[in-house]
């Protein structure tokens, strides 16, 4: 078996200049930007080189789509270990928005076939996302074009002379997964070991001695409407500043001796803000206003694609089926909901609740194994079937993979973990359209948020506008639909088999899916705390505590740094690849406060932050800074609450 690994040269995204927006065009000037290899992308390197050691005569070969400065990091993956590399690169290219991207990767893998760099056994590797657009769809996007099964989120390999079998998170716990038929794509996350830093002399002179083969637009078959950036399906209309929602509040020191005096009084506050504060839920009306009956640009039904958990509707479905029962009323048109099990009256009662006119249940769908593709080929009969003007789904682990499998089914534009959602009247060549649907997010690691449309020339192709909505980020409102009708859809065709076989590992009873955006007070892990140990010891007591002081559940969640270490799973994770959490009080326990942590938690209503670096970025927004030791403060708070 050959490998290509995807290769990304990305933008260093802790380091970027004002200036290195195109505000216009809605671009990144890359020329302005630090550049490196994608971790993620690294990662996937390190285990196609596993592959490598244990399957004698596999190779291994990069392929990146960017600027002719990616050599440099291609070399790099040589020096690694790779058997070579290609680079596509060309001016005609620039711009792509993901479809554009996924489109131009598998045109180029498809040519690598041809001119006999890989044979036709091959399999795609590569990061599941990239930290500057962060969207994580091209890959999915690259396996429906390339007509192939995915098997994303690994993070462990067991691989022999005899095959290979990939260990991948999902929403439970992990799949075991053993691929059937090549080709395939499969993804890697941060939990699979990176490469070494360094490489050896040899290894260096070796990659300077490999060609790199560089293609333009030319070498490879490509349809000129669908590269660059008149082949993509989103535009960018707007780039703006994230909007600044607390002031830092005074420091307090854990250490001093007027600290349990200070405890007691910042918890009296902290009690009174927590009974007379209301719930956030007013911009839930706000979807923009109501578009006059026939001024529509589009038209069709506004569909939510509802994920289920455990048996029952994930929470996040409420939420997007709300977002949708709202641009209905202000579309004039129908809120449905789409629901990928057996028809099932309480779900749609209960859907009905959040607006849901109607509930399509896709019939025939496997409840214990996620198959990307057969679940969203069901899905994508229903939608040519039907042609709704937008479909929205949540950002989840099932949800990142599945809407960019079905865009690329569909060839149109997703704009991924949207924050907000509205309809708006949008003048493009002096045409003005109204009913378009504004998708905002955040960009480069959260240093941004963008507005992004989804490109309309041609309204007859029954694209429908598309977007993922991480979860907690809209507001949950109840506004009942009169009547919820129930339909059954049966999507037509066997579903292929690929001949894998998967083995399902639930995780332990703690790390099942949590609903962490239902509570009202959050505490949550930094790597202050560490350890499953220091959870146990220190942040446990403090959150039985705290739920005796308040009188509810207190929710644990934590940051990504935490859920890389193996520490907490994935459904705890608070920020812009995790849930976005508004509770009432949120206590950060060693959390540095990462823009991209921040922005999954900065509408909280009263925020603690405890931290000994006085400096924590944390601190300069919380409303309360405790300077001081997790080990330290937290009984002492523990034992004010006592007192
Ligand atoms: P650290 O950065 O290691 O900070 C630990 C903090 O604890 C420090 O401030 C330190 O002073 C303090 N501390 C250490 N020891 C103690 C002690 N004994 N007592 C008190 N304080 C102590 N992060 C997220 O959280 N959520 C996301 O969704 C997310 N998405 C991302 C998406 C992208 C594309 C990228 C590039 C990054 C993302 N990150 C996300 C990662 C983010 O950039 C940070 O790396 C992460 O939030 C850091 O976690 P942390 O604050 O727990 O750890």
């Amino acid at each position: 078996m050959d490998i290509v690994v995807l290769a990304k040269f990305v933008p260093d995204i802790d380091r970027v200049p004002a200036d290195a927006w195109d505000r216009e065009r809605g671009t990144l000037i890359r020329s302005r930007l630090e550049m490196a290899f994608n971790p993620l992308d690294r990662v996937a390197l390190g285990m196609a080189l596993d592959v490598k050691a244990a399957q004698p005569g596999t190779r291994a070969v990069a392929l990146s789509m960017g600027p002719p400065s990616a050599e440099a990091m291609l070399k790099e993956a040589v020096a690694y270990g790779a058997d070579g590399a290609v680079l596509l690169t060309d001016r005609l290219l620039a711009g792509s928005d993901t479809i554009a991207t996924a489109y131009m990767i598998s045109r180029a893998i498809k040519q690598m076939e041809r001119s006999g760099i890989i044979g036709p056994e091959f399999a795609v590797f590569c990061g599941m996302q990239s930290p500057d657009g962060d969207t994580a769809q091209v890959p999915a996007q690259v396996a429906c074009l390339l007509d192939v099964p995915l098997y994303p989120y690994a993070c462990g390999l067991d691989a022999d002379a005899d095959g290979i079998e990939f260990k991948c998170l999902d929403s439970v716990g992990f799949q075991r997964i053993t691929p059937g038929d090549t080709p395939f794509v499969v993804t890697a996350t941060r939990l699979y070991p990176d490469l070494p830093f360094y490489v050896d002399l040899a290894s260096m002179q070796r990659a300077n001695q490999t060609p790199i083969t560089v293609w333009g637009r030319d070498d490879v078959e490509l349809d000129d409407e669908r590269i660059g950036l008149g082949g993509s399906r989103t535009r960018v209309i707007k780039i703006f500043e994230p909007e600044k929602r607390h002031q830092a509040g005074e420091a307090l020191l854990s250490d001093s001796d007027e600290f349990a005096a200070s405890a007691a009084g910042v918890l009296k506050e902290l009690k009174a803000s927590f009974t007379s504060a209301a719930d956030d839920d007013a911009a839930a009306g706000d979807a923009g206003a109501a578009v006059e009956p026939g001024r529509s640009y589009y038209s069709g039904d506004c569909a939510a694609l509802c994920e289920l958990a455990d048996g029952r509707l994930a929470s996040v479905s409420h939420e997007i089926m709300g977002a949708c029962a709202r641009m209905a009323v202000v579309l004039g048109s129908r809120a449905i909901a789409i629901v990928p099990c057996e028809p099932d009256d309480a779900i749609a009662e209960e859907l009905r609740a959040f607006g849901a006119q109607q509930a399509v249940f896709i019939e025939g769908q496997d409840q214990t194994v996620f198959r990307v593709r057969e679940r969203a080929d069901a899905i994508v009969a229903f939608l040519r079937e039907r042609r709704p003007q937008m479909v929205v789904a949540p950002a989840t682990l099932t949800g990142r993979v599945l809407a960019p499998y079905i865009s690329a089914r569909l060839d149109c534009g997703l704009t991924a973990d949207c924050s907000a959602l509205d309809i708006r009247e949008f003048e493009r060549r002096g045409d003005v359209s109204s009913g378009i649907l504004f998708q905002t997010r955040p960009a480069l690691g959260g240093n941004i948020m963008a507005t992004i449309v989804s490109v309309y020339d041609d309204p007859a192709s029954g694209r429908p506008q598309m977007a993922t909505v991480r979860p907690g980020a809209l507001p949950v409102r109840k506004a009942p639909a009169d009547a919820c009708e129930v339909v059954g859809f049966c999507a037509p065709g066997q579903p292929r088999d690929f001949g894998d076989r998967v083995v399902i590992e639930r995780q332990g009873a703690d790390d099942k899916q949590i609903d962490l955006e239902d509570y009202e007070v959050i505490v949550c892990a930094g790597m202050g705390v560490g350890d499953r140990e220091m959870v146990e010891q220190a942040v446990e007591p403090f959150r039985a505590a705290l739920e005796g002081f308040f009188g509810v559940p207190v929710g644990l969640g934590c940051s990504r740094a935490m859920v890389d270490a193996g520490v907490l799973s994935h459904s705890h994770q608070i920020g812009q690849t995790g849930i976005v959490v508004k509770p009432k009080i949120y206590f950060g326990l060693g959390v540095s406060g990462a823009i991209q942590h921040k922005i999954g938690m900065e509408n909280s209503q009263t925020i603690v932050s405890i931290n000994r670096d006085p400096s924590a970025a944390m601190h300069s927004f919380a409303d309360y800074a405790i300077v001081g030791e997790i080990r330290q403060a937290l009984p002492a708070i523990i034992a004010a609450m006592n007192e």
